[in-house]
């Protein structure tokens, strides 16, 4: 199936028709707090509409996803990133008859948690909150959602549905699973410690986003200098497709960058079909014939073995290439060490914080909440106000 030019063959449940295995509306298991229908929108429309207009949603605008936010115009951010994580989950759960709505909720809520600077600046709350607790993202994105957003009279975040809710808290130790057992029992935390699993929607997005991020850190990472074309050729899943590429349209030896183009392209959709068609066959061998049989019948969305190992490959290439630049590098010390002194300030002089923050009755937690929330930019002028100096 791997390298296959042709795309998937349609099954009957495709084509725009909601699959049997599609997570309903109609039977969500619904919000924290009880409301009252919305006339015009269902209730996973209504869920992607909140998360759109939220302010969190708004400062992925300004995070870094792999580059921080002033290096460069046309580097991704989380916000474009998790367009088009939307996109990429849009356009399977279409092709299986899975909720497209639900898939584009969770896909733009996925990140919603991401401190500033990414993942270096996500280790470094980590490590200042190690005796509070922990930070982890995923955690953090449904307290977003779920406590930190202040827009509705009557309740805490966003009250979205427990599916959309359930595909935010992607990973979970087993520590958090436990203490949102305590205080939401049967809640998203549940399939964490019963090992089942979430919506096959959840799963998509999931998915979704490590194609997306591997495509796209390609394209960001060539455009920034700090990764060749000529590299990239040593990885099986780019060589392929960029073999391909120059094959057929052998004018892109003058045009680098539509080479790479074309590449990505070719590479993201036998992704895509290799997904398709390895789920179609999972859920046809496996024999689930409803939402609840797919969440008992282990993880049904998944890359074919071949596609699994050639993405890793790529996934690796650029964990030592491009994450680990001594360029990238030298700039995530120094954010972290922005996140860190933040932190320490913050601790010692609540007051620094905005009111509501400085009001937290747990006070780690508040200044991770209010760090966590921050954009880039906003954390290198709270950093500089309060140290004096400017770091990045
Ligand atoms: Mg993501």
């Amino acid at each position: 199936m791997l390298f296959s030019a042709d795309p998937p063959v349609l099954t009957e449940v495709s084509m725009g028709r909601l699959s049997r295995l599609a997570c309903d509306p109609a039977k969500t298991r619904g919000r924290r707090f009880a409301e009252p229908l919305a006339p015009t929108r269902n209730a996973f429309q209504r869920d992607r509409d909140r998360i759109v207009h939220s302010t969190a949603f708004r400062r992925l605008v300004y995070k870094t996803q792999v580059f921080l936010n002033h290096e460069g115009d046309l580097f991704r951010t989380r916000l474009t990133h998790s367009l088009e994580v939307a996109q990429l989950g849009r356009s399977i759960a279409r092709v299986w008859g899975l909720n497209e709505d639900l898939v584009e909720a969770i896909a733009l809520a996925h990140d919603l948690g991401h401190t500033p600077f990414g993942h270096a600046g996500q280790d470094a709350l980590n490590d200042c909150m190690a005796d509070h607790g922990g930070f982890e993202h995923n955690l953090q994105s449904l307290r977003v959602v779920d406590q930190l957003e202040e827009r509705y009279p009557e309740f805490d975040g966003l009250n979205l549905s427990f599916e959309t809710r359930e595909g935010v808290l992607k990973h979970c130790s087993r520590a958090n699973a436990e203490h949102l057992e305590l205080t939401q029992p049967g809640g998203v935390g549940r399939r964490f410690l019963e090992r089942t699993q979430p919506s096959l929607e959840a799963q998509l997005c999931n998915l979704a986003d490590a194609i997306a991020y591997n495509a796209h850190d390609i394209d960001d990472g060539v455009r920034s200098g700090l990764i060749t074309v000529a590299q990239l050729t040593e990885v099986p899943l780019f060589a392929h497709y960029h073999q391909q590429a120059m094959a057929e349209h052998p004018a892109l030896a003058d045009k680098p960058r539509r080479a790479l183009y074309e590449t990505i392209r070719l590479m993201l959709s036998d992704q895509v079909y290799d997904v398709i068609l390895t789920t179609q066959d999972a859920v046809k061998s496996v024999g689930v014939n409803s939402v609840d049989e797919a969440r008992l019948a282990g993880p049904l969305v998944s890359f074919s073995e071949d596609m699994k190992a050639r993405s890793s490959a790529l996934k690796k290439f650029l964990f030592d290439h491009l994450y680990r630049h001594p360029q990238v590098m030298e700039t995530t010390g120094l954010a972290q060490q922005v996140v860190r002194e933040l932190f320490e300030v913050y601790v010692r002089q609540p007051a620094e914080m905005s009111a509501d923050f400085a009001a937290g009755a747990d006070l780690p937690r508040s200044v991770a909440d209010y760090i966590a929330g921050m954009t880039d930019r906003f954390a290198l002028r709270e950093h500089e106000r309060l140290t004096g100096r400017r770091l990045l």
